[in-house]
């Protein structure tokens, strides 16, 4: 059985006050359960102060992007040293707006995949479709190229290990979300992928979560699939009460 995991990804929103409250509240109220992972990927300012705060609570805290190399000269990065020594155990990598508006691709995707996995930090590997793909047609050979070049070179291990994210990026912050048996069916596919790429039971283990306008309405539905094991969350985390209907969902 997999676990569903539960992530919030505050995109730029919140100040570090704001951040803290979330997290003081949050924290009483997070059911304290095996039954689902729940992670917040806040902005890098805050995540030093959050991982304490979140200390003995269920709630973990995850990075919204890194770069690849551990260190060096690049002036605004942040290395996955710096979050592995903050204790950040989660970093979403090559969301649809990294890969849009800075210029990540799943060559550098790929790369940071890798970086994570040597701090000993959990990836959450964005892929999906734009609408005009989705309307041609060819959504299914996007994700699988998406997935097959994001996962280059990963272990079998590495591969059971990550947290896959179908997003397509029409449904996005837009409203619109995939219809559950839509969706159900992406996240099929990225599976079938994983098992022609490695094993069946790898595929089995790998968590594939959808994002696109999931709120408390109609996360019930899509934790209900097959294949869907969890969601990453924009809009809807930014509450404390609808980030734990949420939870609540998948508990
Ligand atoms: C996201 O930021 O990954 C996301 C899915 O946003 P929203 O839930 O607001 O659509």
């Amino acid at each position: 059985m997999r676990k569903p995991i539960i992530a919030g990804n505050w995109k730029m929103y919140k100040t570090a006050t704001e951040a803290n409250e979330f997290v003081e509240k949050a924290k009483g109220l997070v059911p304290n359960t095996d039954n689902v992972d729940a992670v917040i990927c806040a902005p890098a300012l805050f995540l030093n102060q959050l991982v304490t705060s979140a200390q003995s609570s269920p709630l973990q805290i995850g990075a919204q992007t890194m770069h690849e190399e551990n260190e060096g000269a690049f002036t605004g990065e942040i290395s996955p040293v710096q979050l592995a020594d903050l204790g950040v155990k989660y970093v979403i990598i090559g969301h649809s707006e990294r890969r849009q508006y800075f210029n990540e691709t799943d060559a550098s995707v790929n790369k940071k995949v890798h970086a994570a996995f040597a701090n000993g930090l959990t990836p959450i590997m964005c892929v999906g479709e734009t609408l005009e793909e989705r309307e041609s047609g060819s959504t299914g050979q996007i994700v699988e190229t998406q997935v097959e070049q994001g996962l280059s070179g990963l272990s079998d291990q590495q591969v059971a290990d990550l947290v896959i994210a179908y997003e397509p990026i029409w449904a996005i912050g837009t409203g619109k979300t995939a219809t559950a048996e839509d969706a159900n069916e992406v996240c099929g596919t990225i599976r079938k992928k994983v098992a022609a790429l490695y094993s069946q039971e790898t595929a089995d283990k790998v968590r594939i979560q959808y994002g696109g306008s999931v709120k408390p309405a109609n996360i019930e539905e899509l934790l209900g699939m097959e294949h869907i094991d969890g969601a990453l969350v924009g809009g809807a985390s930014l509450e404390v009460e609808s980030f734990v209907k949420l939870l609540e969902a998948g508990s």
